[in-house]
């Protein structure tokens, strides 16, 4: 029994010995993760300061960054849709003359009928812009020219736009020509009359124009019958054009194969022939009308420029035969040369026909 109690206390004591021992070692550990977790957290609340050090360095970067790419943008943006104007410009006139064309019916005032195409587009661009570089442009046509080329037009117009700092103002001046374009004129003075049919590149009058003449009490306007007379807007390079009778006056059946247009005080300008006038107080252009080829000879008609059979004081002019090959007539019936009726000290004098 002795030696069991004894026994017992010795356990007591070792046990209570070993409960020091593991206390202060617990101790010692809760230390060290006291100190685990406050370096953790110092380490943290470093990497945090440093964080947002090298975040404010990024934002004050990006912050230079844009500044310096809107200077630039906005001076490209606006290059860029300047350059959009002179097409835009373009398209409206082609528009306006598709639109006399389609309606057969002449506009009351073509520049101000420019005015509102041109600035119905751009407007729709300038929406373009805002939505894709947040920049407001205000643009209008300011006015539309003729120039001392009547196939060309000086477009004018006011362009300006602020974004911050940034301003931009200026009247841009676009040279437009109208070649290329579809001449009315024909469509707008014979629709009345039937026979009247054009394709890609010329008008075929039929009846038309013979009815349109002898409406005016023009002698042998039935020389009028199936004429023909170009559609597109061509310039003829054949300058001088007093050169058009050379060669037996192949220069002439050149010209009149390509359906060119020479420059004329008497003619109309282009968007003068979009107001249906055949002649304007601007300098203008003129084309010829071809007539029917006949055998008979020394016959006199209308002149057969467009600005004067289309005008209601048609003077006339005679037969001139140039480019006369041969005394035969070709398989079709076709006689070997071309026929034009032209006034005598006017435009056979131009074209250098006086010897025909
Ligand atoms: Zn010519
Ligand atoms: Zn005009």
């Amino acid at each position: 029994m002795n030696v069991k109690s004894k026994n017992n206390e010795n356990y007591k004591n070792k046990k209570c010995k070993n409960k020091g021992k593991i206390s202060i070692i617990s101790l010692l550990e809760d230390e060290r993760a006291n100190f685990s977790i406050i370096i953790a957290g110092l380490m943290l609340i470093g990497f945090l300061i440093l964080s947002i050090a090298v975040l404010n360095m990024a934002i004050d970067k990006t912050d230079e960054n844009i500044q310096a790419i809107s200077s630039d943008e906005f001076q490209y943006v606006m290059k860029d849709y300047m350059r959009n104007i002179p097409i835009l410009e373009r398209e409206a006139l082609e528009e306006l003359g598709d639109e006399v064309m389609e309606n057969k019916y002449p506009s009351q005032d073509s520049k101000a009928d420019l005015k509102e195409l041109i600035d119905e587009k751009l407007s729709l661009k300038a929406e373009e812009y805002w939505e894709n570089y947040n920049i407001h442009i205000n643009s209008s046509l300011v006015s539309i020219e003729n120039t001392s080329n009547p196939f060309s037009y000086k477009f004018n117009t006011y362009i300006s736009s602020v974004k911050g700092d940034y301003s931009f103002e200026r009247v841009l001046s676009s040279d437009l020509d109208c070649i290329g374009l579809r001449d009315p004129i024909p469509l707008l003075y014979c629709k009345g009359h039937y026979g009247l049919s054009y394709n890609d590149t010329c008008y075929s009058y039929g009846n038309s124009l013979s009815e349109l003449l002898k409406r005016k009490g023009v002698e042998n306007y039935s020389l009028y019958v199936n004429a023909s007379s170009p559609l597109i807007i061509r310039k003829c390079p054949f300058d001088p054009y007093a050169h058009h009778g050379d060669d037996n006056g192949k220069i002439m059946k050149n010209c009149r194969d390509n359906g060119y247009y020479h420059e004329s005080r008497d003619g109309a300008c282009y968007l003068c022939r979009l107001e249906g006038k055949c002649g304007c107080e601007h300098y203008g252009f003129e084309t010829f009308i071809n007539p029917q080829r006949t055998n008979e000879t020394g016959l006199v008609s209308a002149c057969g420029s467009d600005h004067v059979i289309f005008s209601d004081d048609v003077y006339p002019g005679v037969e001139v035969i140039y480019n006369n090959e041969s005394d035969v007539s070709d398989l079709n019936g076709q006689m070997p040369y071309e026929i034009l009726y032209l006034d005598p000290h006017g435009h056979k004098v131009k074209y250098g026909m006086s010897d025909f």
